[in-house]
């Protein structure tokens, strides 16, 4: 059997059609009307008025923190478990990361503890630019409380959702929450344009600044004329077209994800040591990845499991490496403390990808209950 890959693209079946509309149109690059229909297209899912597509999601988290006027200096409170990514951006910006740690409940941000911080932050009127929260693997930040906390102390909140487009909480969707958000369209996400993001935003201004820098900054003028220094950041039409095919998929891939994650409960829900990534309050979860915890004291442990999936060709992972953890961001401060380590020193990620046939995740879950045989028959061995 080939390799079984964590989150690898699957298509949705008419892309080569809307591509071939796309190359047909002569609209091929950069911008034209597939670009304009798929930021239409999301801004309709995710319920947000405005959206600029972007060449990744990391190029919209950094437009994101350069409309609303990031300056070196600024802080800028980061979920720590995350990809690298969200935290990139604020160095892109010239400015200063904080960490701020999980809660158990749902992996994401603690919001009692942002609430402490931010109250404390404004004592001693040092308060950040703005929040970026994760909806990690899938799953909203508990939003009541972090937007009260935010509002409170008017700091903007920009939501890194690039991992939960399709996922609810309380009803309302992922990417809605912040003053800005952003989704990825990467290989890995749900849904894929091959490489590619989307900004989001309340305030049409913000997009329309993003719009500017993300093409050069370009001033009215017949010559080209820059006031400040721009990125080419857009999305093409032909990934636009790409992405539209996919979107209109969506609501089946989010199915199917959380079909998988409920049948890797099911089967290895009840092992000792083993508990799963849990679904908070009112949250709707894509459950884009899989996510276990397994106690340290079982055998197999969690570093066992992986290199017993490794040897069959499977891809699985820890969860992501806290950003307070990182060499890049040695030095960073770190708010609360000890919910995320754990959450990496005991966490792995199962292959979730919406592609991925029934033998193929039977694959896995035999693997990972073969290694228990394999070593509960050596600790026997060992035993006489
Ligand atoms: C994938 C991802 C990004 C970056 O998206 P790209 O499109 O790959 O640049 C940002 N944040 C999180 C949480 C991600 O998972």
């Amino acid at each position: 059997m080939a390799r079984l890959y964590l989150s690898p693209p699957e298509l949705a079946g008419n892309e080569l059609d809307l591509l071939r509309d796309a190359l047909g149109s002569g609209w091929i690059a950069p911008l034209g009307p597939h670009v304009d229909a798929f930021e239409r297209e999301v801004c309709e899912v995710v319920d947000m008025p405005h959206a600029l597509a972007t060449s990744s999601g990391t190029a919209a988290l950094h437009l994101a923190l350069e409309v609303i006027g990031t300056v070196p200096g600024d802080e800028i409170w980061v979920a720590t478990l995350t990809f690298a990514a969200s935290a990139n951006a604020v160095r892109y910006a010239g400015a200063t990361p904080v960490f701020v740690d999980s809660h158990r409940a749902t992996w994401n941000i603690d919001p009692g503890l942002l609430a402490e911080e931010l109250d404390a932050a404004a004592r001693r009127g040092k308060l950040p630019r703005a929040v970026v929260t994760v909806d990690l693997y899938g799953q909203c930040a508990d939003y009541d409380p972090i937007l009260e906390a935010c509002r409170r102390h008017g700091v903007i909140l920009i939501e890194d959702a690039a991992e939960a487009l399709g996922a609810t909480y309380r009803g309302r969707p992922a990417g809605s929450f912040g003053d800005l958000a952003i989704l990825s369209f990467n290989g890995n996400k749900i849904i894929t344009t091959s490489g590619g993001g989307m900004l989001l935003a309340r305030r049409k201004a913000w997009i329309d600044r993003a719009r500017y820098l993300a093409t050069q900054a370009r001033s009215p003028a017949r010559h080209y004329e820059h006031e400040v220094v721009g990125y080419n950041y857009r999305l093409s039409n032909l990934l636009a077209a790409v992405g539209r095919a996919q979107l209109a998929d969506l609501s089946r891939r989010v199915d199917r994800r959380r079909a998988i994650n409920a049948t890797y409960r099911e089967a290895l829900g009840a092992r000792p040591g083993w508990s799963f990534m849990p679904e908070g309050d009112g949250m709707r979860s894509t459950c884009w990845l899989t996510c276990a915890l397994v106690d340290p004291l079982v055998d197999p442990d969690r570093d066992a499991i992986l290199d017993r999936l490794e040897q069959t060709d499977i891809e699985a992972r820890p969860v992501w490496k806290p950003m307070h953890l990182q060499p890049a961001f040695h030095g960073c401060r770190l708010l609360g403390g000890g919910v995320s380590d754990d959450l990496f020193a005991r966490g792995l990620c199962l292959p979730s990808g919406s592609g991925i046939t029934r033998d193929e995740q039977q694959l896995v879950i035999d693997t990972i209950v073969a290694s228990d045989h394999a070593d509960a028959r050596r600790a026997q061995r060992i035993a006489r």
